[in-house]
């Protein structure tokens, strides 16, 4: 059985491999699991793609381990800025020396989930800028999908998903933006990526 931080660096070369997907340092991919802190008490933390790391060619010590501990009580806040997030996040590290956080850490760590998957897929970028946008997907998904309006990444986005989610949909599209997926396992949320993104493919080439 692989580590967790070895199933997200086989995630991460599956989606990097895919121009479709992510171009170079696009994306970001998380999961959830326990460690020791410095005392060897067993916290939760999250493995979370490091800021400006490329999936192609990710490899463990870029995914750094998050405090779920620390991050949880930010749920009650309604606002936050770019730069204070930054800041809170860096002292949220495990590790204090590790590389910097994804800026898009909230959206994993907000969602109840243990492994999630966001990419910027041209498929779903196709259907979200059109005319006509949530009815353009929800004819091609049906009701399958949350749908989240535009909304510049940052704290307030993050704050959106987490009230939007709802286990029983296959995924969020995030209004010209991109998706997130999800699962039991960074496979598990890669397979659903995947099948959304095929779905999304299909039906923009029906439409020609
Ligand atoms: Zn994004």
């Amino acid at each position: 059985m692989k580590s967790p931080v070895e199933q997200l660096v086989e995630q991460s070369r599956l989606v990097g491999a895919d121009e479709s997907l992510v171009l170079w340092g696009g994306g970001n991919n998380s999961v959830k699991t326990s460690a020791s802190d410095l005392l060897g008490r067993t916290i939760e933390v999250m493995l979370i793609k490091s800021s400006g790391s490329d999936m192609k060619s990710i490899v463990p010590k870029q995914f750094p381990a998050v405090r779920l501990d620390y991050i949880a009580p930010l749920r009650d806040r309604q606002e936050m800025s770019d730069e204070e997030m930054v800041d809170y996040l860096a002292r949220c590290l495990l590790d204090p020396g590790g590389p910097r956080p994804s800026i898009e850490t909230l959206l994993h760590a907000f969602l109840p989930v243990p492994a999630v998957l966001h990419t910027h897929a041209d498929a779903i970028l196709a259907i979200t800028n059109t005319r006509g946008r949530e009815k353009t997907v929800r004819e091609c998904f049906g009701h399958a999908m949350i749908t989240v309006p535009y909304r510049r990444p940052g704290f307030r986005l993050s704050r959106d998903v987490a009230e939007a989610f709802d286990a029983k949909k296959s995924g969020i599209v995030l209004m010209n933006h991109g998706l997130l997926t999800w699962g039991a396992t960074p496979m598990e949320a890669y397979e659903r990526h995947m099948e959304v993104v095929t779905r999304a493919e299909t039906f923009v080439w029906g439409r020609g």
